[in-house]
C-alpha cells in the first residue's frame, strides 16, 4: 500500500494546497492526516473542507482541534494558542465545526502493523521529541509503525531487536528503507507550521511493498499565508513564525 501522510495544517490553507497541488497527480492507497487540522492560521474552513473530500482517508484529532470544538478547555494553552482556538471556533461553519469535533482519538491502527496519533500513541496529547520519551512508547506499545505529529519537526525512531533506540531528525528531503526488524516512530513534520527553522511545507510518503519512506519539504505562498494572518486580526506572531519556520 502506498501512504501520502499530513500533519499539522494548523488552518495554514497556501501551504495544505501546495502540497495537495504537489501530490494530485499520484495515487495512494490511504491518506494518513495526524491532526492539528485547525488553530493558528487563517483558513481553517478551507482546511476542513479540503480533509472532508479527502479519499481512503484515516484521521486522528490533535490537542488544537480538541480546544477548538471545546473538547478540552485549553488550561494548558498559551495565551496566543488559545486567542487562535476562539477564533476558529466563531469562524468555523457549523459542519465544519462538527467535523472538528467528531475527528476520531489516537491511536488508531490503520493495519495490523502500522498506527497513526497525534502525539503519542500512549497518550495523544504528549510530544515525543527524545529518545527515552521514544523508548518508554516502544516498551509498552507493539506496533511496528506508527506515525505521528504533535511536535512540527520532521523525525524518525528506531528501535533493534535489543531494545536500543534511535532518534534522526530529518532535514530537507530524503528517503530510506525501513528494515523489517526494526520498530519505529515517524514523524512528518507540518504542514501549516514547521518549527525545524525550515519554513518549508512538510509532508511524507510511504511505501509498504519496499518499505521506502520519503520524507518531502514545499515552497508555498508564504507571504499570503502571513498576509491574511494579519487581516484575520489573529496575533502577528503566528505571522511572523511562518517566515522562518520555528
Ligand atoms: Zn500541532
Amino acid at each position: 500500500m502506498r501512504y501520502l501522510i499530513l500533519s499539522d495544517m494548523h488552518g495554514n490553507w497556501e501551504a495544505f494546497e501546495t502540497v495537495l497541488a504537489e501530490v494530485a497527480g499520484r495515487s495512494f492507497d490511504r491518506t494518513l492526516v495526524l491532526g492539528d487540522l485547525v488553530g493558528y492560521g487563517a483558513s481553517p474552513n478551507e482546511i476542513v473542507a479540503a480533509v472532508r473530500r479527502l479519499s481512503r482517508l484515516e484521521i486522528v484529532r490533535g490537542n488544537h482541534d480538541k480546544v477548538v470544538s471545546g473538547i478540552d478547555l485549553g488550561d494548558n494553552f498559551n495565551h496566543v494558542a488559545l486567542t487562535a482556538a476562539r477564533w476558529t471556533t466563531e469562524r468555523l461553519t457549523d459542519e465544519n465545526l462538527r467535523y472538528v469535533e467528531e475527528l476520531p482519538q489516537g491511536p488508531r491502527k490503520v493495519t495490523e502493523v502500522l498506527s497513526i496519533c497525534h502525539g503519542s500513541p500512549l497518550d495523544e496529547d504528549a510530544y515525543v521529541f527524545s529518545e527515552p520519551d521514544a523508548l518508554d512508547i516502544f516498551a509498552s506499545y507493539p506496533v511496528p509503525l506508527t506515525f505521528f505529529g504533535h511536535t512540527h519537526v520532521p523525525s524518525l525512531f528506531a528501535v533493534d531487536p535489543e531494545g536500543d533506540v534511535e532518534a534522526h531528525l530529518l532535514r530537507g528531503e530524503g528517503e530510506v528503507e525501513l528494515l523489517p526488524e526494526i520498530r519505529y516512530l515517524i514523524n512528518p513534520g507540518s504542514i501549516g507550521q514547521p518549527r525545524d527553522r525550515d519554513p518549508r511545507a512538510a509532508y511524507m510518503t510511504y511505501d509498504d511493498a519496499s518499505r521506502r519512506l520519503c520524507w518531502h519539504r514545499l515552497e508555498y505562498p508564504v507571504a499570503r499565508a502571513q498576509q491574511r494572518i494579519r487581516e484575520a486580526g489573529l496575533p502577528p506572531i503566528l505571522a511572523e513564525r511562518l517566515a522562518v519556520g520555528i
